[in-house]
Protein backbone atom coordinates (compact mmCIF):
# COMPACT_ATOMS: atom_id res chain seq x y z
CA UNK A 1 0.00 0.00 0.00
CA UNK A 2 1.11 3.37 -0.56
CA UNK A 3 2.44 5.99 1.76
CA UNK A 4 -0.02 8.75 1.66
CA UNK A 5 -0.90 11.98 4.18
CA UNK A 6 -4.18 13.14 5.30
CA UNK A 7 -5.36 16.04 7.52
CA UNK A 8 -6.66 15.58 10.84
CA UNK A 9 -8.29 17.95 13.61
CA UNK A 10 -8.99 17.25 17.45
CA UNK A 11 -12.18 19.07 18.02
CA UNK A 12 -12.75 21.66 20.43
CA UNK A 13 -14.99 19.16 22.54
CA UNK A 14 -11.35 16.93 23.13
CA UNK A 15 -9.26 19.94 23.89
CA UNK A 16 -11.53 21.05 26.52
CA UNK A 17 -11.58 17.62 28.06
CA UNK A 18 -7.50 17.85 27.79
CA UNK A 19 -7.65 14.60 25.62
CA UNK A 20 -5.05 15.46 22.82
CA UNK A 21 -2.25 13.27 23.64
CA UNK A 22 -4.38 10.56 24.41
CA UNK A 23 -5.57 11.09 21.10
CA UNK A 24 -2.59 11.03 19.39
CA UNK A 25 -1.54 7.89 21.29
CA UNK A 26 -4.13 6.20 19.00
CA UNK A 27 -3.05 7.27 15.52
CA UNK A 28 0.99 6.95 16.68
CA UNK A 29 -0.20 3.08 18.15
CA UNK A 30 -1.74 2.72 14.89
CA UNK A 31 1.22 3.36 12.79
CA UNK A 32 0.65 7.20 12.19
CA UNK A 33 3.19 9.73 12.24
CA UNK A 34 2.28 13.13 13.05
CA UNK A 35 4.64 15.21 10.30
CA UNK A 36 2.91 18.68 11.09
CA UNK A 37 0.76 20.17 13.64
CA UNK A 38 -0.83 23.58 15.08
CA UNK A 39 -3.30 24.35 17.79
CA UNK A 40 -5.26 27.08 16.35
CA UNK A 41 -8.53 29.01 17.20
CA UNK A 42 -10.36 28.62 13.59
CA UNK A 43 -12.42 31.58 12.77
CA UNK A 44 -15.90 31.60 11.74
CA UNK A 45 -14.73 32.42 8.17
CA UNK A 46 -12.36 29.06 8.39
CA UNK A 47 -15.04 26.93 10.07
CA UNK A 48 -17.29 27.85 7.10
CA UNK A 49 -14.52 27.50 4.07
CA UNK A 50 -13.59 24.02 5.81
CA UNK A 51 -17.04 22.46 6.17
CA UNK A 52 -17.94 24.34 2.78
CA UNK A 53 -19.54 20.65 1.25
CA UNK A 54 -21.81 20.36 4.51
CA UNK A 55 -23.61 24.36 3.67
CA UNK A 56 -26.78 22.46 2.79
CA UNK A 57 -27.22 20.24 5.65
CA UNK A 58 -29.67 21.16 8.31
CA UNK A 59 -26.49 20.91 11.00
CA UNK A 60 -24.50 23.32 9.19
CA UNK A 61 -24.88 26.20 11.87
CA UNK A 62 -24.80 24.47 14.41
CA UNK A 63 -21.73 22.60 13.75
CA UNK A 64 -20.02 26.03 12.98
CA UNK A 65 -20.43 27.37 15.75
CA UNK A 66 -19.09 23.87 17.61
CA UNK A 67 -15.77 24.18 15.83
CA UNK A 68 -15.01 28.00 16.74
CA UNK A 69 -16.22 27.19 20.89
CA UNK A 70 -12.92 26.50 21.69
CA UNK A 71 -8.89 25.46 20.40
CA UNK A 72 -8.58 22.66 17.47
CA UNK A 73 -5.47 20.77 16.90
CA UNK A 74 -4.62 20.42 13.28
CA UNK A 75 -2.21 17.75 12.44
CA UNK A 76 -1.38 15.81 9.36
CA UNK A 77 -0.78 12.22 9.30
CA UNK A 78 1.81 10.28 7.30
CA UNK A 79 1.77 6.33 6.85
CA UNK A 80 0.49 3.54 4.86
CA UNK A 81 -2.41 4.25 3.49
CA UNK A 82 -2.88 6.79 6.01
CA UNK A 83 -6.05 7.83 5.20
CA UNK A 84 -8.29 4.87 5.12
CA UNK A 85 -6.10 3.92 8.28
CA UNK A 86 -7.23 7.19 10.46
CA UNK A 87 -10.79 7.06 9.44
CA UNK A 88 -10.60 3.32 10.76
CA UNK A 89 -8.79 4.41 14.08
CA UNK A 90 -11.62 7.42 14.71
CA UNK A 91 -14.92 5.14 14.64
CA UNK A 92 -18.19 5.85 12.72
CA UNK A 93 -19.46 9.50 13.06
CA UNK A 94 -21.62 8.59 15.56
CA UNK A 95 -20.31 7.39 18.59
CA UNK A 96 -23.18 4.95 19.19
CA UNK A 97 -21.91 3.25 16.09
CA UNK A 98 -18.30 3.21 16.48
CA UNK A 99 -16.47 -0.20 17.19
CA UNK A 100 -15.04 -0.61 20.08
CA UNK A 101 -11.40 1.01 20.80
CA UNK A 102 -12.05 3.86 18.33
CA UNK A 103 -11.66 7.21 19.39
CA UNK A 104 -15.13 7.99 18.89
CA UNK A 105 -16.28 5.04 21.07
CA UNK A 106 -13.84 6.22 23.85
CA UNK A 107 -14.30 9.85 23.90
CA UNK A 108 -16.70 11.43 21.55
CA UNK A 109 -20.06 13.64 23.18
CA UNK A 110 -22.19 13.42 20.51
CA UNK A 111 -22.52 13.16 16.67
CA UNK A 112 -21.58 16.98 16.81
CA UNK A 113 -19.55 17.01 18.86
CA UNK A 114 -17.53 13.71 18.02
CA UNK A 115 -13.86 14.67 18.85
CA UNK A 116 -12.20 14.07 15.53
CA UNK A 117 -11.83 14.87 11.47
CA UNK A 118 -10.49 13.00 9.41
CA UNK A 119 -10.17 13.52 5.28
CA UNK A 120 -12.26 11.01 3.54
CA UNK A 121 -10.32 10.98 0.07
CA UNK A 122 -6.70 11.56 -1.48
CA UNK A 123 -8.21 14.72 -2.98
CA UNK A 124 -10.29 16.08 -0.35
CA UNK A 125 -6.74 15.36 2.22
CA UNK A 126 -4.84 17.21 -0.11
CA UNK A 127 -6.86 20.40 -0.37
CA UNK A 128 -7.59 20.23 3.25
CA UNK A 129 -3.81 19.89 4.13
CA UNK A 130 -3.06 23.12 2.00
CA UNK A 131 -5.66 24.56 3.38
CA UNK A 132 -3.91 24.67 6.60
CA UNK A 133 -0.45 23.52 6.24
CA UNK A 134 2.75 25.34 3.89
CA UNK A 135 4.91 22.83 2.30
CA UNK A 136 7.63 24.25 4.53
CA UNK A 137 5.83 22.61 7.85
CA UNK A 138 5.09 19.59 6.96
CA UNK A 139 8.48 17.62 7.75
CA UNK A 140 8.46 13.35 7.75
P1 LIG B 1 -15.51 14.60 9.65
O1 LIG B 1 -15.78 15.18 8.27
O2 LIG B 1 -15.58 15.61 10.75
O3 LIG B 1 -14.25 13.78 9.67
P2 LIG B 1 -17.33 12.48 9.08
O4 LIG B 1 -16.68 12.45 7.72
O5 LIG B 1 -17.38 11.21 9.87
O6 LIG B 1 -16.64 13.54 10.00
P3 LIG B 1 -19.41 14.09 7.90
O7 LIG B 1 -20.64 13.45 7.35
O8 LIG B 1 -18.36 14.59 6.97
O9 LIG B 1 -18.78 13.05 8.96
O10 LIG B 1 -19.89 15.25 8.85
C1 LIG B 1 -18.97 16.25 9.27
C2 LIG B 1 -19.21 16.57 10.72
O11 LIG B 1 -20.49 17.18 10.87
C3 LIG B 1 -19.26 15.34 11.64
O12 LIG B 1 -18.00 14.88 12.05
C4 LIG B 1 -20.05 15.90 12.81
O13 LIG B 1 -19.22 16.72 13.64
C5 LIG B 1 -21.08 16.78 12.10
N1 LIG B 1 -22.31 16.04 11.82
C6 LIG B 1 -22.49 15.08 10.88
N2 LIG B 1 -23.74 14.62 10.87
C7 LIG B 1 -24.39 15.31 11.85
C8 LIG B 1 -25.73 15.31 12.36
N3 LIG B 1 -26.66 14.51 11.86
N4 LIG B 1 -26.01 16.16 13.38
C9 LIG B 1 -25.08 16.99 13.88
N5 LIG B 1 -23.81 17.07 13.45
C10 LIG B 1 -23.47 16.23 12.45
MG1 LIG C 1 -16.38 14.18 6.52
Amino acid sequence: MAVERTLSIIKPDATRRNLTGKIIAKFEDAGLRVIASRRMRLSQADAEAFYGVHRERPFFADLVKFMISGPVVVQVLEGEGAIAKNREVMGATNPANAAPGTIRKEFAESIEANSVHGSDAPETAANEIKFFFRDLDIVS
